[in-house]
């Protein structure tokens, strides 16, 4: 018997709700729905999901307050449907301990990929054991080599400074997943720090510059705009 993972689908939109049931549903994810969130945090201790996929407006409480609630008790991987177009929000949703987030409308490829992150990270356990810290990271021509703190492109070494390289093997920790300029600064740099979202814009344009072909076009790191930024899923 194949067992598939179940995904607890919370949105109030029935089209909505509905279209995300089809895409996981075809690919292989037993979906259930909930349309509140009262609902919802019931059916987590009922049904015990694998994943919840949330709208962040709800007829009877705001999403953000069920990520509160949720990551009160649990680290069940939480991913934000929001039609909302304020930064803010996504922002505050990611930084309360939601793992990622898609602005609709969004296609059924992007559905899918933040969805097989999300759960890849929760059977890998903790992002920071050990393994992630040894051995080699890979996308692409991209090689991070844990080992001699080195960013190789076509195998060459990059010449990245070392914090330009602490910023590069972080995003790769959490390959496939945004983080937010709040938690890099925090993670890098610790809650003293002073030099607010512009250190790292400016390492990412030295950086894009040494390992993008166009640093326009990035192919390896992402910018998500007034969120943070997203490095490339790695190659498995
Ligand atoms: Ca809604």
């Amino acid at each position: 018997m194949i067992v598939r993972d179940k995904i607890l689908v919370v949105e109030d939109e029935l089209t909505i709700s509905n279209l995300i049931r089809t895409i996981l549903t075809a690919n292989g994810y037993e979906v259930i729905t909930a349309v509140k969130g009262s609902e919802a945090l019931s059916m987590i201790s009922s049904h015990c999901p694998e994943l919840i996929v949330l709208d962040l407006g709800l007829p009877d409480m705001d999403g953000v307050e069920l990520i509160r609630s949720v990551r009160s008790w649990t680290n069940l991987p939480i991913i934000v449907v929001s039609a909302r177009s304020y930064d803010r929000d996504k922002v505050q949703a990611l930084d309360l301990g939601a793992d990622d987030y898609l602005t609709k409308p969004f296609s059924s490829a992007e559905l899918l990929a933040r969805v097989r992150v999300a759960i890849r990270h929760t059977r890998m356990g903790a992002p920071d054991s050990a393994h992630v810290h040894s051995g080699k990271f890979t996308a692409g021509n991209l090689t991070i080599d844990y080992d001699k703190h080195q960013v190789l492109v076509d195998g060459k070494n990059c010449h990245l400074t070392q914090n330009e390289y602490k910023i590069v093997a972080l995003l790769a920790r959490y390959a496939g997943r945004v983080l937010t300029y709040d938690f890099l600064l925090q993670e890098l740099w610790g809650p003293q720090n002073q030099g607010g979202n512009q250190i790292l814009r400016v390492n990412m344009a030295n950086i894009r510059r040494k390992i993008e072909k166009n640093p326009a076009e990035p192919q390896y790191i992402f910018t998500e705009v007034g969120v943070g930024y997203r490095m490339v899923e790695g190659d498995s």
